[in-house]
């Protein structure tokens, strides 16, 4: 049986394909993208979170880590991540919860007995099983066999991708995949290297390889203000619903949930970006409708 990483896995979700879903988020991802709102998705491997508003500075954590992760000077908590090993040891002697680890190690079994449970559900609203991440196709064995398994189940089948992945998991995965939700983030090479830190020739190939199976995809729009609410941006988007296998364009606005995520987690976050505003989000789309954007989702 395949295991995996996972770090979270959400019910009743109505946002990440048709119906009601269970949606698995898969740890890791090869992209940094400077507005990442899961950071804690990056890393593949389990890591340690320390929200410093819970902590009462008991010394508790410090006592106990082998490592020396946790140092109290001067009534300051200072904290090492790169040396924790994720033993858990100080998760379990906090007093106020303020630490906890970020993934686990789960099997096929363990997801489809969550995911099962609202089985009906997902019959009465047309839902089913999404993956999500992180970048799912990081992990093409788990995905593929969550997915497999999910077919068995006559389940729906949604994947959430960067699209930045091996040609052939694409094409694997494809066949159990009833939708993906298509990530479209920049449309300039320079840009792209620079706040996503991939080539977007990847990505534009691997659209391509689901448009010529006649796959089904969203394309999912992140706009950014100052990077990339640009005319040419604009364009590239418009030029891309037209392309047979996309069936809606979603815009989805920035927003700054991702700044505090990094800082539970010791990870700079460098972008300074006000979140967009509705008026802004309106004047966007209707940009997209005059160059003629298909399929744009309201
Ligand atoms: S999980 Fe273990 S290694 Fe990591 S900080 Fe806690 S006690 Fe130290
Ligand atoms: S055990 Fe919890 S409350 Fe105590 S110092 Fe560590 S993080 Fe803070």
């Amino acid at each position: 049986m395949e295991q995996g990483i996972i770090f979270d896995i959400q019910r009743f979700c109505i946002h990440d394909g048709p119906g009601i879903r269970t949606t698995v988020f898969l740890k890791g991802c090869p992209l940094s993208c400077a507005w990442c709102h899961n950071p804690e998705s990056k890393q593949q491997n389990v890591q340690l979170s320390y929200r410093e508003n819970h902590c009462v500075l008991c010394g508790e954590c410090e006592s106990i880590c082998p490592q020396r992760v946790h140092q109290l000077v001067n009534n300051e908590h200072q904290v090492d991540f790169s040396r924790c090993t994720g033993c858990g040891k100080c998760i379990e002697s906090c007093p106020v919860s303020a630490l906890s680890l970020i993934g686990k190690t789960v099997t096929t079994d363990d997801i489809m007995d969550i995911v099962l449970k609202d089985a009906d559900y997902y019959r009465a609203s047309g839902g089913g099983i999404t993956l999500s991440g992180g970048e799912p196709l990081f992990q093409p064995h788990f995905a593929l066999a969550l997915l497999k398994q999910a077919k068995r189940g006559r389940l729906n089948t949604c994947i959430e991708t960067s699209g930045f992945c091996r040609e052939a998991d694409l094409r694997s995965v494809s066949e159990f995949t009833d939708l993906f939700l298509f990530d479209f983030k920049l449309s300039d090479e320079k840009l792209h290297r620079q706040y996503v830190g991939g080539e977007l020739s990847k990505i534009l190939k691997n659209l391509s390889l689901l448009n010529k199976l006649k796959k089904p995809v969203i394309l999912r729009c992140p706009v950014i203000p100052g990077i990339n609410d640009t005319q040419p941006h604009f364009q590239a988007i418009a030029d891309l619903s037209v392309l047979e296998c996309v069936q809606a364009v979603e815009i989805m606005p920035y927003h700054t949930m991702g700044a505090a995520k990094s800082l539970n987690i010791g990870r700079e976050y460098l972008l300074n970006v006000p979140p967009a505003d509705p008026e802004t989000v309106k004047l966007w789309k209707s940009e997209l409708l005059k160059m003629r954007c298909q399929k744009l989702m309201e």
